[in-house]
């Protein structure tokens, strides 16, 4: 396989499968966690390395070493493996999802972003999503029967439960504290805006087609995913907070070992439900209206990601990304029609957002 990502928390959970199911790594590329990086090339020997930044290069302890973006493309382009891991965070995953496309590989995806931005030119035939909730909907999916609804879950996130008037003064060290999951820092704080829930609703929408899609709180993050059927009934997929499950799915064709150990209900006792509030989560007034318009997606995406690196710097307070997220979407209110229009827009309205 070739991975995308190898040193943030997807990579190293996919690490840790490919070594449980002696799968083959050709490519590693990886952002500047060079430490970790090296470790990884020792154990798992592959043919190529791509980092993000040149001035690292004399750490990295290999002979074939790719640069940035474009040498990141350059590697899935130049190997014969046939399946990309696309653990990167954020839109700088789209283009490598879409050179994958384009030489045919199999695509095991949890940069959602990819799809998020650009979901209506993304072929979606040959990926296979990173995310428990899609895992759970496919798992629940097998035996086809008529569909009525499909709903994935959400912890809420770190700001759940505190008081609504102490939201603005969260910190990045408050959004960061996830009640149920270890991620990597951007999809932390995602999860506590619930902007990680509207991605995941698009990402279903381009996944699984058209349909009612929606989503609802449940506490302890062990169901992922529930179908209401045509017939009345509703199954639900439960499985412990834990990403291995759904990419050891993604990497290999057939899974019949043991990768989690069950849920014991009886231990968990008893589960609770909440309606995702928009006092508490404002990004979710626009839920609806993005599901009606599934490709405007780009602009929540670029909005989110600039905010966030202004939240990050402290210029702003924690609800102001969700603010200015629905303030650019208020603003920029067309369609991309193709792809390179998807690149365009992105790069707009990061330049909005920054300037507000
Ligand atoms: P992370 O921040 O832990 O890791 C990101 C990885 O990408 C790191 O290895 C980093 O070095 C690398 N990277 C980032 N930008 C890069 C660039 N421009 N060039 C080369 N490498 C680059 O993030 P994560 O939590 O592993 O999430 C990765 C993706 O998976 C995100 O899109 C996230 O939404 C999605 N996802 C994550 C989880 C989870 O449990 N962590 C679950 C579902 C989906
Ligand atoms: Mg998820």
């Amino acid at each position: 396989m070739i991975l995308l990502g190898s040193t943030g928390s997807i990579g190293v959970n996919a690490l840790q499968i490919a070594a449980q199911f002696h799968l083959d790594v050709d490519v590693l590329a990886a952002g500047r966690n060079i430490t970790l990086l090296n470790q990884q090339i020792q154990q798992h020997r592959p043919r190529v390395v791509v980092i993000a930044d040149e001035a690292d290069r004399h750490r990295v302890a290999h002979p074939n070493i790719l640069v940035g973006e474009a040498g990141m493309l350059d590697a899935i382009e130049g190997s014969d493996a046939t399946q990309v891991v696309n653990a990167i965070v954020g839109f700088a995953g789209l283009k490598p999802t879409l050179k994958a496309i384009a030489c045919n590989k199999a695509i095991a995806l949890a940069n959602k972003e990819s799809l998020v931005a650009g979901g209506s030119f993304v072929d979606t035939a040959n990926i296979q999503p990173i995310d428990s909730e899609h895992f759970g909907l496919w798992y629940l999916m097998q035996p086809s029967k008529p569909l009525r609804k499909m709903t994935i879950t959400a912890s809420g996130g770190a700001f759940r439960d505190w008081p609504l008037e102490r939201l603005k003064d969260a910190s990045l060290e408050d959004a960061l504290k996830h009640p149920n999951w270890s991620m990597g820092q951007k999809i932390t704080i995602d999860s506590a805006s619930m902007m990680n829930k509207l991605f995941e609703l698009l990402e279903a929408r381009w996944l699984f087609g058209e349909g009612e899609y929606d989503a609802i709180i449940e506490t302890r993050s062990l169901i992922h995913a529930l179908i209401d059927f045509q017939d009345g009934s509703t199954t639900a997929h439960m499985a412990h907070a834990s990403m291995q499950l759904p990419i050891a799915y993604a990497l290999c064709a057939t899974v019949d070992q043991t990768i989690l150990q069950p849920v014991d209900l009886v231990q968990v006792g008893s589960l609770e439900f909440r309606a995702i509030a928009c006092d508490r989560y404002p990004i979710w007034q626009i839920k609806e209206a993005l599901l009606k318009e599934p490709e405007r997606g780009v602009i929540v995406n670029a909005a989110n990601e600039a905010a966030i690196e202004k939240f990050v710097d402290k210029k702003i307070g924690f609800l102001e990304i969700s603010h200015q997220v629905l303030q650019a979407y208020d603003t920029f209110t067309t369609a991309p029609k193709n792809i390179d229009e998807v690149f365009l827009l992105d790069t707009e309205v990061r330049r909005y957002v920054a300037l507000l």
